[in-house]
């Protein structure tokens, strides 16, 4: 399966769970960003392989969204929050496609660096919620 096809599995199962994947919205000003309440994902990254993981990101958003229904938690908490449950859907969907290495570099990580001094991406920072 090549990066696309993971990007519409991924979508498709993130539909299943009852939010709505808009894919390629090419007009956004950021890479993708999620609104829990419309229950939505927009996706604005032509590159397969980057709207792999950003798909997987908005997805961890939405899945411990569900989870622990709180959308007022802190940004840094989110974000963690996205980030593992971002990597958990992407290696049970997605197996071998992402590495561990370039799911922390796509999240600002570099190799000495952990969750609470890493980089916000301006993705983040524009997402709604
Ligand atoms: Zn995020």
């Amino acid at each position: 399966m090549t990066y696309s096809e993971h990007i519409y599995a991924m979508a498709q199962y993130l539909e299943s769970t009852g939010i709505e994947v808009i894919l390629y919205h090419l007009d956004l000003p950021v890479a993708g960003r999620i609104d829990y309440k419309n229950k939505k994902i927009w996706l604005n990254e032509p590159g397969a392989r980057d709207g792999l993981m950003t798909l997987s990101h908005e997805g961890g958003h939405w899945l411990s969204y569900l989870k622990f229904t709180k959308e007022n938690y802190p940004t840094h908490i989110r974000e963690g929050l996205a980030y593992l449950y971002g990597w958990k859907i992407l290696r049970e969907l997605s197996p071998g496609m992402i590495s561990r290495t370039e799911w922390r570099e796509h999240h600002g990580f570099t190799q000495k660096t952990s969750l609470t001094n890493r980089k916000e991406r301006s993705r983040d920072i524009q997402e709604s919620m």
